[in-house]
């Protein structure tokens, strides 16, 4: 309460924060089944903010007996295209409406800057449900001429929801990772359980009373809190689940593919990374070095596209590590409530602890420490921006996702050096170029095992486009067209003429 009346805070987001937390199934506002409830940190002071409900595997069979009777015999998928499109635009108005508060609510829930969580999250989830409201109406199969049997049979294909699909979201962006998972899933006419992070389920469930108040039929859209190992485990082999999409780390995305699997689920794996970026000896030193400490820095390093390894040209590199040094001194560090903040606290103790770790490695492998490197002394886990020199691609903070405020630097020589250097590495989720040389960016982006290539800038996210890892940083895209096609089955049809 201290931290919060230390800020301007809207009397809304007080409302919610008082209230007692329920998870929403099948249109009802229930507590776990056997009452369990888990605590709500918060990140700046390490204070109780509230509790939530810890869902019990009993609690998931409901949500999905919910969902799975809305997808069968329900409304959902049965309602005209245009009344889809029509209760999708209405969330996002009420979304846009309430925009403040739930920016407001996951800054004080995640720990990230509110103004950051207004531009970016929570544009992002209104802009996400936009997007896909449009394309409720505009989902159909192909009229095919048989290449052999011409002539013979009038042959078509369908194009259908797969069903009933179990959302698996991370703390990083809460709702906007939500809206990823259920715009594209609710405009296809599939119904949704969602389980948030244990960490940030708060502006889910305040979505969830958006839901509701949108019109949208209950059992379309169901919100199970919980730990990953008893709800998110039980999800990923349920059997009344026809699709998984799992957002969060490599090795918790294996164990939810490989129980998936066993019944042939349908699935996306949205995994972790670990971004090159490539800075070359024409590129604008003081515009790159900015650019770069935002795509590291920003959220302070809690993205999964985030840039966290850099390699910068021999002959520029002592003067881009000044420019960014420069440019990160003047990034203000401060809870996120702080309408100036840049570098906010981690989410949880359990994040710095491991960030910190990471920080320690570093310094024991002889990488040059530039700036930042030492734990802040006060209350909240914060950890300022670090950066390290003259790192090699066999150090540990080099390979590992360290999902902090941390930047590990070295220099190259030539193009094939560097492009050799960005692609070893287990995870290709995304990777930037900085160069005003048309001609050498179109011949390096080719060349780069990376679902998202930045020319000049870093994480620039767009529903339009799709968002997706090589390698073991993901399986499948979310966002744009793409995310369309897997959340739809292709039925053939033969009709045979003679
Ligand atoms: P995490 O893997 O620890 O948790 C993600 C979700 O999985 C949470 O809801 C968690 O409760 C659940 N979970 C945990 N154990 C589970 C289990 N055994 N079975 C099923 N579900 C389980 O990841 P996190 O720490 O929340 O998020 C950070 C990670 O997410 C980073 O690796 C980051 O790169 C990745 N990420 C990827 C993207 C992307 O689009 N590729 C976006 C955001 C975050």
């Amino acid at each position: 309460k201290a931290y919060l009346d230390n800020y301007q805070v809207s009397q809304a987001t007080r409302d919610f924060l008082a209230k007692t937390q329920r998870m929403f199934i099948g249109g009802n506002w229930v507590g776990a089944s056997d009452g369990a409830v888990s605590e709500v940190i918060e990140a700046s002071t390490g204070g109780v903010l509230t509790q939530i409900p810890e869902g019990t595997a009993l609690d998931l069979d409901r949500a999905v007996a919910a969902a799975r009777h809305q997808f069968d015999q329900g409304e959902w998928s049965q309602l005209k295209p245009l009344e889809r499109e029509r209760l999708l635009h209405k969330l996002a108005d009420l979304l846009e409406a309430h925009a403040q508060e739930l920016a407001e609510i996951e800054s004080i829930d995640m720990g990230k800057s509110v103004v950051q969580a207004l531009e970016v999250d929570i544009q992002g989830t209104i802009d996400t449900f936009r997007y896909f409201a449009g394309w409720a109406s505009k989902i159909y199969g192909r009229s095919v001429e048989p290449a052999s049997l011409p002539g013979s049979y009038v042959t078509y294909t369908r194009k259908e929801p797969v069903g009933v699909v179990a959302s698996i979201i991370p703390w990083n962006f809460p709702l906007q990772t939500m809206a990823w998972k259920l715009g594209a899933a609710l405009a296809v006419g599939c119904t949704v359980v969602v389980k948030p992070a244990e960490l940030t389920s708060l502006s889910t469930l305040r979505f969830a009373e958006l839901v509701q108040q949108a019109g949208i039929p209950d059992g379309v859209v169901n919100i199970v809190t919980g730990r990953g190992s008893v709800v998110g485990a039980a999800m990923s082999s349920h059997p009344g689940i026809d699709k998984i999409t799992f957002t969060g780390s490599t090795p918790v995305g294996r164990t939810v593919g490989e129980a998936a699997l066993a019944d042939m689920k349908r699935m996306t794996l949205e995994l972790g990374g670990k971004s090159a970026v490539l800075v070359f000896e024409d590129a604008d030193i003081k515009a790159a070095a900015e650019a770069v400490a935002q795509g590291i820095f920003f959220n302070s390093g809690q993205v999964c596209d985030a840039g966290s390894r850099l390699y910068v040209h021999a002959s520029i590199y002592e003067p881009f590590l000044e420019a960014l040094t420069e440019y990160v001194s003047g990034l203000k560090m401060a809870p996120g409530l702080d309408p100036d903040c840049f570098i906010s606290p981690l989410v949880s103790a359990k994040q710095q602890d491991s960030v910190l770790s990471y920080i320690e490695a570093g310094k024991q492998e002889g990488a040059r420490l530039v700036f930042g490197g030492e734990a802040h002394g006060g209350s909240g886990y914060f950890v300022p921006p670090t950066l390290f020199a003259d790192c090699r691609n066999d150090m540990k903070i080099v390979r590992e996702e360290i999902f902090g405020p941390v930047l590990v630097s070295q220099s190259f020589s030539d193009e094939d050096e560097v492009v050799a250097l960005a692609n070893d590495s287990i995870y290709g989720l995304a990777a930037a170029i900085y160069s005003n040389d048309l001609t050498r960016v179109h011949r390096v982006i080719p060349q780069l095992k990376a679902g998202s290539v930045y020319v000049n800038g870093h994480s620039t996210i767009d529903p339009a486009m799709p968002f997706g890892g090589y390698k073991q940083s993901g399986f499948g895209r979310d966002l744009g067209p793409e995310q369309l096609e897997s959340l739809l089955e292709t039925k053939s049809v033969w009709i045979t003429l003679s």
